[in-house]
């Protein structure tokens, strides 16, 4: 499972271009895809973003998808001047089937996945019972977000 944001020029054509790339990744088809929201930014500066999460099944192993997804970020001109900066396109790996990874430039499932709306009610909305691997069902986590305000864009 991929989480995929924008917040800097024509974020939802951005999100939809990102789509469209990841499902052409070598060895890897786009099994699922949510709808695109729209949230307010949390802890960062900017203009609200648009955020999606797609499901791939792919035979790439977590660190070549993790190098496949920074060089797409690249390809959208991605910019950090500084931490949580808006940027052009960010896609984080969320969900791995049911690895568990945990090295210097790789953790998943990541880490703050279960605190973000605009990450759960995507992801929820592909599979209502998705499993986080050492957390469980993903659905219990929604009480906890409910109070962040995101939007579903038609
Ligand atoms: P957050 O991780 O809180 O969503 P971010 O997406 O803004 O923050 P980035 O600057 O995009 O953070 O990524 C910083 C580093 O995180 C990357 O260089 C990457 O190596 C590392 N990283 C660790 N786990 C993951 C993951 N599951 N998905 C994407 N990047 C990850
Ligand atoms: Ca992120
Ligand atoms: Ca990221």
């Amino acid at each position: 499972m991929i989480g995929i944001g924008a917040n800097l020029g024509d974020a939802r054509l951005t999100v939809e271009q990102a789509i469209h790339r990841l499902a052409l990744l070598p060895q890897t088809r786009l099994s699922a895809q949510s709808s695109l929201f729209q949230t307010a930014p949390v802890d960062a500066a900017g203009d609200d973003y648009v955020n999606a999460v797609v499901a791939l099944s792919t035979e790439l192993a977590a660190s070549a998808l993790l190098l496949a997804l920074q060089e797409l970020e690249l390809a959208f001109g991605r910019e950090r001047a500084y931490r949580n900066a808006p940027r052009t396109l960010d896609l984080d790996l969320l969900l791995y089937g049911n690895a568990q990874i945990h090295n210097e430039t790789l953790t998943v499932p990541h880490p703050r996945m279960t605190e973000r709306a605009f990450v759960l009610l995507p992801l929820l909305q592909i599979d209502p019972f998705v499993v986080i691997p050492g957390k469980g069902a993903a659905h219990q986590f929604a009480p906890q977000v409910a109070a962040q305000v995101i939007r579903k864009l038609l």
